[in-house]
Parts: structure tokens; sequence; C-alpha cells
């Protein structure tokens, strides 16, 4: 079976822009409101001679904050089930933010390597945020820019070992 992969984040960090720059077609839906993707989407993948299934995921959406923990993780791990890695997305923009840290706390308690993913790290704008997310816990990060296709060797060389 190949690798499954699963793209994890808060809205509009910009997973589904990566599962689509990923899978090379425009199978999940993009758009400027957060949490537009409301299913999981499933697509081949491959980077260089890598090949993998990619999953993008909405389960993290802050409509109710109350709510969140518990369904968060009731979403997340129906997705982590039979995940061999997570791609951990945060918007080297934004920085990190206390939903980012809220995954990435659920993160730990998991087994899955996670990758993680500074997103929007065109330009220098993103800078610090890149920085910040070595807070987190799960390493050196690799900046990609999803929108503009930059960044997916950094990818490449987090996600090999582990996958
Ligand atoms: P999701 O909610 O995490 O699935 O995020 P989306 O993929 O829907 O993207 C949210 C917004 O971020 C959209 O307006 C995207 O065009 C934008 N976006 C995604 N990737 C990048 C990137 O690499 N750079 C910049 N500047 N914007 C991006
Ligand atoms: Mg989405």
């Amino acid at each position: 079976m190949r690798p499954q992969v699963i793209i994890i984040g808060r809205p509009n960090v910009g997973k589904s822009t990566l599962f689509n720059r990923l899978v090379g077609k425009r199978l999940a839906l993009v758009d400027d409101q957060p949490g537009v993707t409301r299913d999981r989407r499933v697509g081949q993948a491959s980077i260089a001679n890598m090949e993998f299934d990619v999953i993008d995921t909405a389960g993290w959406e802050d409509e109710d904050a109350a709510s969140l923990p518990g369904r968060m993780r009731k979403q997340t791990e129906a997705s982590l089930e039979g995940a061999d890695a997570v791609l951990f997305v945060i918007d080297s923009r934004a920085g990190v933010t206390p939903l980012d840290e809220e995954i990435a706390r659920y993160l730990r308690t998991n087994d899955v390597p996670v990758v993680m993913v500074a997103n929007k790290a065109e330009g220098k704008e993103g800078d610090s945020g890149i920085l910040e997310t070595y807070a987190l816990g799960f390493g050196e990060p690799a900046p990609i820019s999803a929108e503009h296709g930059e960044g997916i060797a950094e990818l490449f060389e987090g996600l090999w070992p582990v996958i």
C-alpha cells in the first residue's frame, strides 16, 4: 500500500493549496474563506520517486471554540487512523497561534511522525514565523510556498525519512 500522508492544520494555512500542489489537480476546494473544504480528500502524490497518498482535512474549524477539543480529537483520531505521516502546516506569515499550539499538543499525544511545514514562506514576511515553529517541538520546519510551488525539495527531505 502507498504510504498515507495526512495534511493537518488550522483553517486558512493553505492545506488545500498544498494538497492541490502535491496532487497536481484541483480536487480540493480552495477559497479565501476558512474551512471551505468539508470532507477529507485523498489524492495520489509523488515527489521525485517518492509516491504516497495525500489526505486533505478540514477538521479544525474554530467556529465554536468551546467544543473544539472534543471535535478536534474525534475528527483527528479518525484522520490519523492508518496514517504514516502528518504534514502539520502553519502559516508562517501569521506565526504560531494558540490553535496551532493546541493542534501541536494533540499531535504530541500520537505516535504518527510529524513533519513541520511552514507555508506562505515566499519572500521575507514569513521569516520570524518560520523560526517560531521550532517552539512547537517537531524539529526543523520545511519552509514552503504551496501557492508558488516553492520548497517542495525541503518537504521531500522532511518526509522521505519517515515514510
Ligand atoms: P486551508 O483552509 O488550510 O485549506 O487553506 P487554503 O488552501 O484554502 O488557503 C487559504 C488561503 O491561503 C487562500 O487564499 C490561498 O490562496 C492562500 N495561500 C495558500 N498557500 C499560500 C502560499 O504559499 N502563500 C500565500 N501567500 N498564500 C497562500
Ligand atoms: Mg482546505
